[in-house]
């Protein structure tokens, strides 16, 4: 095998690239991607938009340099059309005209693309943008530079719908945030959902749960959205952020297998259903360690791991993904949120017997200034004692993201929840407690299970 060809490059794609120069230092590793920007941090954009990174260029994981001194070959600008695994060609269009690449290998990783929901109509008005793609945000941060607007309107109440509140209202835009769910961020339990819609009416964002967006439009020079319930809001930004959804046409062509939600099917050394053709990232269904099936939960972490197991892989390695827990974190104006795990709902529905024990408590010695609460959900199974997932919401200067991992790991090695009790966690009385918060929602847990 001396030619490993690689659709895509961001997370996945690059990750793919340098293991597989790791692994053999002689195979030449080419990676081609639609646009100019090769291994940028997409999840670095709102914090590009919201001026805290001032320069986009700022936000490139490594520099083109350093991606070819690793012995890569790019291939910007360079968007494939089709696959054809009985030649082992890929089809090729790109600025200087079409052509055909082949490979001994290839790797799709090919990403995500913002769900563009069907329903509403006007999605094409100017004023109104997706974010996924370092041009969305250039598109949308030469919107502000013109035309200065002084209002947006988000769809979507999710993560990327709230990282996009703090960062256009950190720009000076009065924003609105409008969302399907009853609830802001689904992804934590509404108890800590209204804690997370008390920081956003703390910082003036005006939230509209429960309603569905029908129609943008132009009234006056401005943008219209019109949803139900007499839903109406009028403003000179919309950004839509309603979830993403695996690029799979390049798959399609190849006539490869799809799984979970129209995702690549993919085992766990991430090969797809056709021979020599490896997948990762975005584009693929991940396998869920703790429900051992697939689900499709696409993020950046898991886009990583599983573009290294690529790369080895198809250079003949047996690398096998060990799973995503779905751990997540998120920082929204004082507030970090993170979660890992199932909740209680989730554990229910996949046949668990879960309990959901909630615990407030300081994250360092409250005689130390600058101690905070925090707020942590424990899920755990009351017939096996099993960690089942976390919840945790605190100021983002709290260690939230690092004590979630603590649980994730907790969860990974299939610990019980009295065993989360007795870590040997650190200690002073700055940063934590004799016992850490982590250690008191499980023992919160344990009194409430065995009782
Ligand atoms: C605003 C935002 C914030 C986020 N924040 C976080 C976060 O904080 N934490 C986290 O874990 N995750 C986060 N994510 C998710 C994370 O960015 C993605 O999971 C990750 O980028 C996926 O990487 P990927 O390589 O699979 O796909 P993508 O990043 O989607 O890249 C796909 C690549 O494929 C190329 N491509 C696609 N089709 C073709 C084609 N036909 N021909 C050639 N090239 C093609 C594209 O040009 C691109 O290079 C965020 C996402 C967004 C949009």
């Amino acid at each position: 095998m001396d030619n490993l060809l690689i659709i895509g490059g961001s997370d996945a794609g690059i990750s793919a690239a340098l293991r597989a120069r790791e692994v053999a230092p002689s195979c030449s590793v080419t990676v081609m991607l639609a646009d100019d920007y090769p291994n940028y941090s997409i999840c670095g954009l709102p914090f590009f938009l919201s001026g805290e990174i001032p320069d986009w260029r700022a936000l490139a994981h490594r520099t083109r340099e350093e991606l070819l001194r690793q012995g890569i070959r790019l291939l910007p600008d360079h968007k494939a059309t089709a696959v054809r695994p009985e030649e082992k060609i890929v089809v090729v269009s790109s600025s200087s005209g079409g052509k055909t690449l082949s490979y001994d290998r290839l790797i799709l990783a090919t990403g995500a693309a913002s769900r563009k929901p069907g329903h509403i109509k006007g999605l094409d008005t100017p004023g109104v943008f997706f974010l996924r793609w370092m041009a969305d945000s250039f598109a949308i941060a030469q919107h502000i530079e013109r035309n200065t607007p002084t209002s947006a309107l988000i769809i979507g109440n999710g993560y990327i719908g709230m990282e996009m509140a703090d960062a256009l209202t950190r720009r000076g835009l009065a924003v609105t945030l409008v969302g399907h769910s009853q609830h802001v961020l689904k992804t934590v339990d509404p108890t800590l959902g209204r804690l997370v819609l008390a920081e956003l009416e703390r910082n003036s964002v005006r939230v509209a749960s429960g309603v569905d967006v029908e129609e943008i439009g132009v009234r006056d020079g401005r943008l219209m959205a019109i949803g139900s319930g007499g839903f109406q809001a009028q403003v000179d930004l919309v950004l839509v952020a309603t979830g993403a959804e695996p690029e799979v046409g390049l798959a399609k062509s190849g006539k490869v297998p799809l799984g979970y939600g129209g995702a690549i099917k993919v085992n766990r050394r991430m090969e797809t259903g056709v021979p020599g053709i490896f997948a990762a990232g975005d584009c693929v269904e991940t396998w869920h360690r703790l429900l051992e099936k697939s689900l499709y939960l696409p993020l950046g972490t898991t886009a990583h791991k599983q573009g290294r197991i690529a790369g080895e892989n198809a250079l003949g390695g047996r690398k096998e993904y060990a799973g995503t827990l779905g751990t997540q974190v998120l920082k929204l104006f004082d507030l970090a949120i993170a979660r890992t795990g199932l909740n209680d709902a989730e554990a229910r529905l996949e046949g668990f017997s879960p309990l959901t024990v909630e615990t407030e408590c300081w994250d360092h010695k409250n005689y130390y200034p600058g101690a905070h609460r925090l707020h942590i959900r424990v899920t755990g199974d009351r017939t096996t004692g099993y960690l089942l997932g976390a919840q945790i919401i605190g100021h983002w200067q709290t260690g939230v993201a690092k004590r979630i991992d603590v649980f994730a790991t907790a969860i990974f090695n299939r610990m019980k929840v009295e065993e989360v009790e007795q870590l040997d966690l650190s200690y002073t009385p700055p940063l934590s407690n004799p016992w850490d918060p982590v250690q008191m929602s499980a023992e919160a847990w344990c009194r409430t299970a065995y009782q």
